[in-house]
């Protein structure tokens, strides 16, 4: 695989003025290639950047990629495999025959030349013909094929009641906005910039594509954001819909009646029903102030611009279904956007498609052949130990009273434990992609499986239960807590490369997979998931008292990072990353619980391994896309998490003076 060498990069950036980089403080973003310059901090000062400063300076970024951590290296591993799968034309039965029919449609160019153009084409024609709200009407009741291609003013969820999770219930979210955060149309970002730059470049390529002129697609584009403009300020920002309390907000019931009165002209009732949602027992309307807004856009004297955004919204979503030449664009710009100089290869873009579409076929092919049955069952038992010693964390708080701390300990008993896989899998049998000998092309295939996914998913309302929450994707390299089962997921995808290996040291293995482990225990206990109760319903367990001291808690950890300036002078909302700075920080805390029992603990050993398995390098352009992100950049997830706590200072002589230093008052560790 060719490799672009990081030093090259590295060479380029630091040509610039380095106060581009000198506005960070605590500490300098060395997450971002050319960061590192000359700087060569002290593990006093700096331990994340002391710690890996020579795997940063000898990282390469693989093709496709605009990052490298020991997260990518792993993902290179499972890729590895799952080609292997892809290519694997002795493998039989239904799943195979569905992944691979899909991997190859992907690549048939050949069939792709017209066919997706010609379909796209199709859809974009019922919109243009609309010479009347009416006729708009027609498209939006036109069912869930038209739906699933993007021909809608609004997008819905089948889950869980929050409150009562037995039963799924149906949630009408607004429609999208192609910035994506509803504080965009206020005043545009650097990163909203970005990405409109990004969305528009694309936007204006396919429309091209399916036969406009520029002048007519420049105007589409233009009268799509005047649509979002208008409806933007009625709905929620992403900070908004990041925060704790954002169940209730959203949580708003409604009856059918309800949102026929709301909506007016604009024909949602019809829709559902068209779609057969209009059946739900219980809805709620996330954002009615939306709906109310809609009701007043959705008007003949806005059909022009209704349509617009029509006509870009199903473009855009089914950009990638196209010819070549389209696929290429899309290749480019994204890497543009990113600052990837290596483009995937189109083998790697199908198997990625792949993933993302048929991920329960591909995660049961993989399960069966690379998932390592004794692993499975000595990560359950770790799993189980740090349980047991998160109880003794639970217990030790002397700001809990003792009726919480027993409600807490019920929860954390009741932790459903997921390693691997999952014991039952979604049945795809009733899914046929066929191959272009048969007929089939990459735009009806897709197709299909989006109506497939539809009806499984429609399947579930009004009644108990559901897909298991981690049905798919467990190649990915990842692990999570559900909230709303009350479970914790180590999925197949991070069992084995840097973060597990069965003769590791049991240093390594507390920095690396435990600490990932009691990761995701913590957000059971996090400023949201300490609002889901032992059944993940969203129950208060807490006294007034200690929620009270717990919200200020959290107000401390909120208000340190506000105070950092994580990239330039940008920073990272302390609303939206309080909850993976609490898991990370819990997640060090337990797995220091459990070294107190073993005798010669190697703590800088154990710390060394947590900083190791946290390294990140990536281009600057990603750096900036991803600052909206829950998790804090990965210098800061580290040094913010050990400098909480004394066994880390001790072990490296840390004293005040020093930049990783923080005194006992300031710490914002909540657990
Ligand atoms: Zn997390």
């Amino acid at each position: 695989m060719k490799k672009l060498p990081l030093y090259l990069a590295a060479a380029l950036l630091a040509l610039l003025p380095s106060s581009l980089f000198g506005q960070e403080r605590p500490w300098p973003n060395t997450t971002v290639i050319g960061a590192m310059q000359n700087y060569n901090p002290k593990e006093s000062d700096d331990f994340y950047t002391a710690v890996n400063r020579g795997w940063i300076l000898g990282a390469k970024l693989p093709e496709g990629h605009a990052a490298i951590s020991p997260f990518t290296e792993r993902e290179l591993q499972v890729d590895d495999e799952i080609l292997a799968l892809l290519k694997d034309k002795s493998l039989k039965g239904k799943d195979a025959d569905n992944v691979h029919n899909l991997f190859d449609l992907f690549l048939d160019w050949e069939t792709r030349k017209d066919s997706g153009i010609q379909e796209l084409k199709k859809t974009l024609a019922l919109v243009e013909g609309a010479d009347s709200l009416e006729k708009i009407d027609g498209v939006l009741c036109g069912g869930k094929s038209l739906y699933m291609q993007g021909a809608n003013f609004f997008t819905f969820d089948i889950g869980g009641d929050y409150v009562n999770n037995l039963k799924n219930v149906l949630y009408i979210y607004p429609t999208n906005l192609s910035l994506g955060d509803s504080k965009e149309y206020k005043e545009l970002s650097p990163h909203g910039k970005n990405t409109k730059e990004y969305t528009d470049t694309i936007t204006l390529f396919v429309l091209k594509k399916a036969g406009y002129g520029q002048d007519k697609a420049k105007k589409i584009v233009e009268e799509k954001y005047e649509f979002e403009s208008k409806i933007a300020g009625a709905m929620m920002t992403l900070e908004e819909k990041k925060r704790p309390d954002r169940f209730e907000k959203i949580m708003n019931k409604v009856s059918i009646l309800d949102l026929e009165k709301a909506s007016e002209k604009f024909p949602i009732v019809k829709a559902m029903e068209a779609l057969g949602l209009a059946k739900a027992n219980r809805i709620y309307l996330t954002e009615p102030k939306w709906l109310k807004t809609m009701a007043k856009v959705y008007s003949e004297e806005n059909l022009q611009i209704l349509k617009s955004y029509l006509i870009a919204k199903i473009t855009f979503a089914n950009k990638g279904l196209l010819d070549r030449e389209t696929n290429d664009f899309l290749t480019r710009t994204k890497c543009k956007r990113d600052g990837i100089e290596l483009a995937p290869t189109e083998e790697a873009q199908a198997k990625n498609f792949v993933e993302d579409c048929l991920s329960t076929p591909l995660s049961k092919l993989y399960a069966k052949r690379y998932v390592d049955k004794n692993a499975k069952k000595r990560i359950t038992k770790i799993i189980k130990d740090i349980i047991k010693e998160y109880r003794t964390i639970l217990e030790e708080q002397d700001w809990l009273c003792q009726k919480t701390k027993e409600k807490a300990i019920d929860k954390l008993n009741a932790t459903r434990i997921h390693v691997a896989y999952p014991a039952f899998w979604d049945s795809y049998n009733s899914l046929n992609i066929l191959d272009a000998a048969r007929g089939e092309n990459f735009y009806t295939a897709v197709q299909k499986i989006r109506d497939f996914e539809f009806e499984k998913e429609l399947k579930w309302l009004n009644k108990i239960g559901g897909s298991a929450m981690w049905n798919g994707r467990i190649f990915e390299v990842n692990a999570f807590n559900s909230f709303t089962t009350n479970s914790i997921n180590i999925i197949a995808g991070i069992i084995g490369g840097n973060f597990y290996r069965p003769d590791m040291k049991d240093e390594e293995l507390y920095g690396k997979m435990g600490v990932i482990i009691g990761h995701e225990i913590s957000h059971s206990f996090d400023p949201t998931g300490s609002r889901f109760n032992k059944f993940g319903a969203m129950k208060n367990w807490w006294t007034e008292e200690d929620l009270a001291a717990f919200k200020k808690s959290a107000q401390k950890l909120i208000d340190y990072y506000n105070g950092i300036n994580s990239l330039g002078s940008s920073r990272q909302s302390g609303q939206i990353v309080q909850g993976e700075a609490a898991a990370d920080m819990g997640g060090v805390k337990v797995m220091l619980s459990l070294a107190k029992k073993k005798p010669d603990f190697d703590y800088k050993l154990f710390f060394e391994s947590f900083a190791k398995t946290f390294a990140f390098v990536g281009t600057r352009e990603l750096a900036e896309r991803i600052i909206n992100d829950p998790h804090p950049f990965n210098n800061l997830r580290v040094n913010v998490t050990v400098q909480q706590y004394d066994e880390f200072l001790q072990a490296y002589g840390i004293k005040p003076g020093d930049k990783m230093y923080l005194a006992p008052e300031d710490r914002i560790a909540i657990w």
